[in-house]
């Protein structure tokens, strides 16, 4: 049986529904980071940044932390940095010993083994200071996109947005953006998300689509959004950019 269309007046309110406005959206994520600070739960790359580690402790972690767990990360670093803090002390150490101090973060080996191309590369091309420059940091072996923006905001303060999934997903749920991948979600984000929450972006969505708007389940009703979600509203709406953001009734 043919799909019954919506009308034009529903098509209409969905729309407006789905539009936020600069209002709503500074309401959104200052609500988020109420939210993010009661929780308690400081991840350890933000700690560590907070506290003004050094730029190097700061890129070594981030690294580390992907695909692994926080808690994980955070033994791991203890450890590693107890030994060689620094690319001139990494590079003393064998990638067998890196790969016993770091484990079990996510592909500890692959990670020991970057490490050290990592602390020469550095040493070689920059004088042992990590740079600050997503041009130069991304030419750097194993950093990508994502570890390159988020070294910029932790290492150096510097306002940008780093996306990831969730923060693809939920900014397209919420209806801030529409866009169809994570590098266009970026620059759309930066002309309607307030700068001053820039360097936040991240540590919000990833918090909240790994325990609450997560990718498989969406739990609405304790959402501290959920009165600006357009898809709390329309549970059947299935019209996002991303298919994977389509719901389930
Ligand atoms: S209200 Fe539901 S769908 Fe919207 S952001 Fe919150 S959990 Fe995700």
């Amino acid at each position: 049986m043919p799909k019954r269309k919506r009308s034009s007046t529903a098509e209409k309110e969905v729309g407006q529904r789905r539009r936020l406005t600069p209002i709503k959206i500074a309401t959104l994520f200052s609500r988020l980071r109420a939210w993010a600070t009661s929780l308690g739960h400081v991840p350890i790359v933000d700690l560590m940044s907070a506290q003004g580690d050094a730029p190097w402790q700061i890129l070594v972690a981030t690294m580390l932390s992907s695909r692994t767990k926080d808690e994980t990360t955070a033994a791991a670093v203890r450890r590693l940095f107890a030994v060689a803090d620094d690319p001139i002390k990494t590079l003393t150490v064998p990638t067998k010993r890196l790969e016993k101090l770091i484990f079990p973060v996510g592909f500890y080996q692959v990670k020991a083994a970057r490490l050290h191309d990592l602390a020469r590369l550095i040493i070689e091309r920059h004088g042992g200071q990590v740079p600050r420059t997503f041009g130069e940091l991304i030419a750097l072996p194993g950093i990508g996109v994502k570890t390159a923006t988020l070294v910029q905001i932790r290492a150096f303060g510097i306002a940008e947005i780093c996306v990831d999934t969730h923060v693809h997903r939920i900014t397209n749920l919420l209806g801030i953006v529409h866009t169809r991948r994570p590098e266009e979600t970026r620059e759309a984000l930066k002309q309607v998300v307030p700068k001053r929450y820039w360097r936040s972006v991240n540590q919000y969505l990833v918090t909240l689509g790994q325990i609450i708007c997560k990718p498989k389940k969406h739990y609405c009703d304790r959402c501290p959004i959920s009165d600006l979600c357009p898809a709390a509203f329309e549970p059947h709406y299935s019209k996002c950019a991303c298919t994977s953001l389509r719901m389930k009734g």
